[in-house]
């Protein structure tokens, strides 16, 4: 059900929890989600991009049957605009300072 990661600084990587019995396969959220973090499966959306969730709310706000669950500003905010930026599974904010540099 649920799918969780960490940054290496030790903070979650973000909220987001996606329960795939309670899909009914509307699209709302491969729609809605400006990352693709969701995709449209064979019967459930597909959670296909995890890394790449902002926690913005949107997919959670139109999942019709609450199987979508993030809480917005939670997780680790420096690794995941850097998974975004260069599109790539980072798990890792950087930070020398936290988590050391990307290479
Ligand atoms: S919270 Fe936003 S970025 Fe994350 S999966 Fe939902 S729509 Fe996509
Ligand atoms: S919005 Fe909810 S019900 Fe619709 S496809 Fe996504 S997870 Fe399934």
């Amino acid at each position: 059900m649920a799918k969780s990661s960490s940054c290496a600084c030790g903070e979650s990587l973000n909220t987001l929890i996606y329960d795939p019995e309670l899909c009914i396969n509307c699209g709302l959220c491969s729609s809605v989600c400006p990352h693709g973090v969701f995709t449209e499966g064979d019967g459930k959306a597909v959670l296909s991009k995890y890394e790449e969730c902002m926690e913005c709310g949107a997919c959670q706000i139109n999942c019709p049957v609450g199987a979508i669950h993030v809480e917005s500003g939670v997780g680790c905010a420096a690794a995941m605009i850097r998974a975004a930026l260069l599109r790539r599974n980072e798990v890792t904010c950087g930070d020398a300072a936290c988590c050391g540099p990307i290479k």
